[in-house]
């Protein structure tokens, strides 16, 4: 079933009895040629490119609660691409492109929102690492423009300029940012995929691989076992645990990440805003809320849920930049596992045991990768070679020591 405006002008004036299940809801079959790990938005999305551009139809997505239950439900939907490194910043212009044509490339309405992202300037030493990271960007065929205080007041006349500690000094804008409604990509990449014939089995744990010689066989799952060609293991906060049941111990540890929603207030952000001087970014979402977050909690966890002090230290950062946010009240917070990797970059790899593969280590930062990373994982797994956007992700970078550490912090997976 195709999606249109006229489908949905005729199921509104036919009483919405043509609405069908967006996908199936399979059983397990004995053995896939791919079987993805993860129904989050990077395992769904690879599995949609398997089958839309790699052709690829025996395909399973093994999800062990409901698609969207994960990270890619629980993020704060900023999209993006103004990165600095080699590494990263064309992997992100990539997957920015893609989003600008996600809903058309899957059919399904993702609210999809170039409304423009600002990083706000603070001090003149970082003026200078702003400038260098745009013209980083502008090299890599992404947009960015460089802002002064009074180009930025004119957009956003209520943050804290004149009375602050930190006053603000400008910004770097990149328009072609912005943000995506987050739940409504992993539905339209499952559609999508399902479309194709992908299975995508939700409620079904992998507890486990068959490895022999050297190969890796398949899966053991709560539904039993599944035979597969090739696993790709694509679940984000638990890649510690699950690669473990492979024998694998990765560059990458758990940490907890908190999303805070204040009540609905009438348009106030017409984009996206990062404090500069603390760790605070915010967004307001189409319903009205002010969608925000910052740092990370800080210690390792497996926990979806927070503590209090990093909600003081958001909330802080909130009201030293916008005052008038404590006003609003806190409507709901909850937390995600994060993948935090050693140089805050991620990985897109085989492993040493044949025919497992791995996708991870996204950080906090691995939503707004989403289109990008399931294409090359797709890519991957179907020709056995990088994609030549994600070359760079590869394990062997912490041996040979060819970090991509874009925030400069060293193997500390809690401040990158
Ligand atoms: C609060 C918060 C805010 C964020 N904000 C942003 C942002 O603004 N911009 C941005 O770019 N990124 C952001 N991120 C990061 C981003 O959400 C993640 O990097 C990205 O979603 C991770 O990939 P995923 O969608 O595939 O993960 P997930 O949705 O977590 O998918 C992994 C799936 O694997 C499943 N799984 C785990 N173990 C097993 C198993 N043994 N068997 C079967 N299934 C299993 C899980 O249930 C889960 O559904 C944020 C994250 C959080 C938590």
């Amino acid at each position: 079933m195709r999606y249109s405006g006229f489908k949905v002008i005729k199921e509104a004036l036919t009483g919405h009895k043509g609405w069908k299940p967006v996908w199936r809801d399979p059983e397990p079959k004995p053995h896939y040629d791919i079987v993805i790990i993860g129904g989050g938005g990077h395992g769904l999305a690879t599995a949609h490119y398997l089958a839309k551009i790699y052709g690829h139809r025996n395909i399973a997505v093994i999800e062990k609660g409901w698609i969207g239950g994960g990270n890619v439900g629980r993020n704060t939907t900023i999209v993006r691409s103004n990165y600095l490194l080699d590494g990263n910043e064309p992997f992100y212009e990539f997957s920015l492109k893609l989003w600008e044509g996600l809903e058309q490339d899957v059919n399904y309405n993702a609210m999809v929102s170039q409304r423009g992202i600002i990083n706000l300037i603070h001090s003149d030493a970082q003026r200078d690492a702003f400038t260098r990271r745009g013209n980083a960007m502008i090299l890599n065929g992404a947009d960015a423009e460089l802002l002064d205080a009074e180009q930025v007041r004119k957009e956003y006349p209520f943050l804290n300029f004149n009375d602050a500690r930190f006053p603000i000094k400008g910004g770097l804008a990149q328009r072609r940012g912005g943000t995506v409604r987050h739940d409504a990509v992993a539905w339209g990449y499952a559609r999508s995929a399902d479309g194709f014939g992908a299975d995508i089995i939700q409620n079904c744990e992998v507890t486990g691989f068959r490895i022999e010689d050297g190969k890796c066989l398949g899966v053991e799952t709560s539904k039993g076992f599944i035979g597969a060609g090739k696993v790709g293991c694509a679940v984000a906060g638990n890649s510690g645990r699950l690669m473990g049941m492979a024998g694998m111990r990765l560059p990458i540890e758990s940490h907890v990440l908190q999303a805070f929603v204040s009540e609905g207030l009438k348009p106030v952000l017409p984009g996206v805003i990062t404090f500069g001087a603390g760790h605070f970014y915010v967004s307001q979402s189409d319903k009205g809320g002010l969608v925000f977050g910052g740092d990370l909690d800080g210690y390792n966890s497996y926990a979806q849920r927070g503590n209090l002090p990093v909600v003081e230290d958001v909330c802080e950062g909130g009201m030293a930049l916008m005052p008038m946010i404590g006003r609003a009240r806190l409507l709901r917070m909850w937390g995600g596992i994060m993948d935090m990797s050693m140089d805050g970059s991620p990985i897109i790899d085989r492993t040493d045991i044949d025919g497992l593969y791995f996708n991870g280590g996204w950080c906090y930062g691995g939503f707004k990768a989403t289109p990008a990373s399931g294409h090359c994982f797709a890519h991957l797994l179907a020709r056995d070679e990088p994609h030549p956007t994600a070359t760079a992700y590869r394990f062997d970078r912490f041996r040979t020591g060819r970090m991509i550490d874009e925030k400069g912090m060293g193997n500390q997976p809690n401040l990158h």
